[in-house]
C-alpha cells in the first residue's frame, strides 16, 4: 500500500515513512492510495480473532511494507497485559443501544489504542529506514494526549518525549498523570498559560529553523504524536470491527445487518476510522458525528460551508474543544480529490472558512450524520443513563450518548466511550446532582459510594505515586525547554 499528500496525489510515501514523516511535506495529511477491500469470508474468518489478532490482520493490508510477524508482536505487546483483557470491551446500555468502552488502557482513555501501538511503529520505521538520530517528540496536550503518549514512548530506545500542558488547565487526575510518569526518556513541563499557549508554544519550536539545526548537532531529529499522523489512525479501525463482532455474538445485531456508531468528535480520527472500516466492508450504517457546543462540524454536515470564525467555548468535554478538525482534511481528500482539498485548505488557512457543493455535502452525508450537545445537556444525559440504565459515562461519551437519543434509527447503535469516567470524577458527581469535594480523589471516593463502581487502579494509585516533575514554566521557555 502506497500513501499520498491529501494535496498532491504525486507527493508519495510508504507506510513506514509517513508514519515517520507525520505530516507531508506539502503541510498536506497522508492518506492511503485505495482504501482494502475485505470479503465476506475473511470477514467471517475474524469473526473469530482476538483483538490482538484481528489487529494484525487489519494493521498488514495498510502497513504492506511492515512484516507481518512484527505486526503480530506488536500488536500482542500493545494489547496485552496493559488492557486487562478488556480491549474492545461492549456494555450493553438498553434494548438496541450499546456502549464500546475504550477507556480500559493504561491511561484511560481511547488514545491508547493509537498511542500504545504506533510508537513501536515509529521505532521500527527508523530500523527499517536504516535511521540512526534520535527522534525527540513535543507533544502540547490539554490532558489526554499528553499521558497516552508518555506511556507509549516511555522506555523506547532512540526516542525521547517532552509533554507541554497548561498549568492549572487540567482536572489534578490529568495533572497526576502527566506528574508522576516513569521513563528516563521522559520530560513534563507545565505551562503558565492556557492551552492555546502551550500548542503556540510548541508550533513555533516545530517550524524554528535554527532550533532544529541546534538538535542536528546533537543527532536528534524532532517528531511530533499528533493526530494528523497515519499511524495513530489506522489502530482505530480495528475496533470497529471487534465491536460488530461482537454484537452480532452478543445477539445486538444479526450478522450482515447495519449497525450505527455514534461517536465523541473533536479532530474527527476516531470517526474517520470508522469510516474507513465501512469502506473496507464492514456492515456499518451512520457514523454519527457529536460535538460539544464547538458544533463546528455540525454546521459543516448540515449546510456544506465549514467556518472556524467563532467564540471557542471552554466546556466539560474538553478533548472534543476544537474549531480545526484536522482529520477532516482525509475524508476531504477522498470525496473532492487532491486538487480540490488543495484549493479549500488554502481557503481555510487564509479566510477561516471553505464551502463544499451539494454534490460532496451529499456524498458525505450518505454516510455521516450529525449532531452536538451542550454541557448541560451532557450533564443531564450523565444523570439520565445513571438513573435509568445504571451506566455511568464520561463528559465525552455523554455528547455522544445525547446525540445518539436523538439520531437513533432501527439499527442498533454502538456510542464510542472514549474517556473513564473517573477521568473526571468532580464534573461526573456534579451531574449526578451530588456535592462535589474540593479534590479530585475525594471525589472519586464519593463517585465510589455513590454509583457503587470501582475507580480504575491505575488512577487510585496517584495519590501514593511520587511527584517527578513539578516544573512551571512561561509559554516563552518552551523553546528553551524543548531545546535542553
Ligand atoms: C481525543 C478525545 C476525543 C476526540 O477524538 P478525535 O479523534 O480527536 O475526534 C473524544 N473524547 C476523548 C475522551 C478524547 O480524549
Amino acid at each position: 500500500m502506497r500513501y499520498h499528500s491529501t494535496r498532491d496525489r504525486n507527493l508519495t510515501a510508504n507506510a513506514g515513512a509517513a508514519i515517520l514523516q507525520g505530516l507531508a511535506p506539502d503541510g498536506g495529511l497522508y492518506v492511503p492510495d485505495s482504501v482494502p477491500a475485505v470479503d465476506p469470508a475473511t470477514l467471517d474468518r475474524w469473526r473469530a480473532l482476538p483483538y490482538d489478532a484481528l489487529a494484525a490482520e487489519v494493521l498488514a493490508l495498510y502497513l504492506t511494507d511492515y512484516d507481518p510477524a512484527f505486526l503480530r508482536s506488536a500488536a500482542q505487546q500493545a494489547y496485552g497485559a496493559a488492557f486487562g483483557g478488556k480491549t474492545g470491551r461492549l456494555a450493553r446500555v438498553r434494548d438496541g443501544l450499546y456502549s464500546l468502552e475504550l477507556w480500559h488502557g493504561p491511561t484511560c482513555a481511547f488514545k491508547d489504542y493509537a498511542l500504545q501501538l504506533m510508537p513501536r511503529l515509529l521505532v521500527r520505521a527508523k530500523q527499517d529506514l536504516g535511521r540512526t538520530e534520535t527522534t525527540r517528540i513535543l507533544v502540547a496536550t490539554s490532558g489526554d494526549t499528553g499521558k497516552a503518549a508518555l506511556a507509549g514512548y516511555a522506555g523506547l530506545p532512540g526516542i525521547e518525549i517532552s509533554v507541554f500542558y497548561p498549568n492549572a488547565g487540567t482536572s489534578e487526575i490529568q495533572r497526576l498523570q502527566m506528574a508522576t510518569q516513569a521513563g528516563d526518556n521522559v520530560r513534563v513541563f507545565a505551562v503558565d498559560g492556557n492551552f492555546d499557549d502551550a500548542q503556540t508554544g510548541v508550533k513555533r519550536v516545530f517550524a524554528d529553523a535554527a532550533a532544529a539545526a541546534e538538535l542536528e548537532k546533537r543527532n536528534i531529529r524532532l517528531s511530533s504524536a499528533n493526530s494528523i499522523n497515519w499511524g495513530r489512525l489506522v489502530p482505530q479501525i480495528v475496533y470497529y470491527f471487534y465491536a460488530y463482532f461482537r454484537l452480532a455474538e452478543q445477539g445486538g445485531a444479526a450478522y450482515g445487518a447495519p449497525v450505527d456508531f455514534c461517536v465523541p468528535t473533536g479532530n474527527f480520527g476516531d470517526i474517520l476510522a470508522g469510516w474507513y472500516a465501512k469502506k473496507m466492508g464492514l456492515p456499518v450504517g451512520r457514523l454519527v458525528c457529536a460535538s460539544n457546543k464547538n458544533n463546528v462540524l455540525t454546521d459543516f454536515f448540515t449546510t456544506g460551508v465549514y467556518d472556524a470564525r467563532r467564540e471557542f467555548y471552554k466546556t466539560t468535554s474538553p478533548s472534543m474543544d476544537i474549531l480545526i478538525s484536522s482529520n477532516l482534511e482525509r475524508l476531504l481528500c477522498h470525496v473532492l480529490g487532491e486538487e480540490k482539498t488543495a484549493a479549500v485548505m488554502r481557503e481555510l488557512a487564509a479566510g477561516g472558512t471553505f464551502a463544499v457543493d451539494a454534490a460532496a455535502r451529499a456524498a458525505i452525508t450518505a454516510d455521516f450524520g450529525c449532531g452536538w450537545a451542550d454541557d448541560a445537556a451532557a450533564a443531564a444525559e450523565i444523570g439520565a443513563r445513571f438513573a435509568r440504565d445504571g451506566y455511568l459515562c464520561d463528559p465525552h461519551t455523554a455528547v455522544a450518548f445525547a446525540v445518539a437519543e436523538r439520531r437513533r434509527t432501527a439499527a442498533p447503535m454502538v456510542v464510542l466511550s472514549t474517556a473513564s469516567p473517573y477521568k473526571f470524577p468532580r464534573d461526573v458527581l456534579d451531574a449526578l446532582g451530588k456535592p462535589v469535594p474540593a479534590g479530585d480523589f475525594a471525589a472519586m471516593q464519593a463517585l465510589e459510594t455513590v454509583t457503587g463502581t470501582a475507580a480504575p487502579g491505575s488512577l487510585r494509585a496517584l495519590q501514593a505515586a511520587p511527584v517527578r516533575f513539578t516544573e512551571v514554566i512561561k509559554p516563552g521557555a518552551i523553546r528553551a525547554a524543548a531545546l535542553r
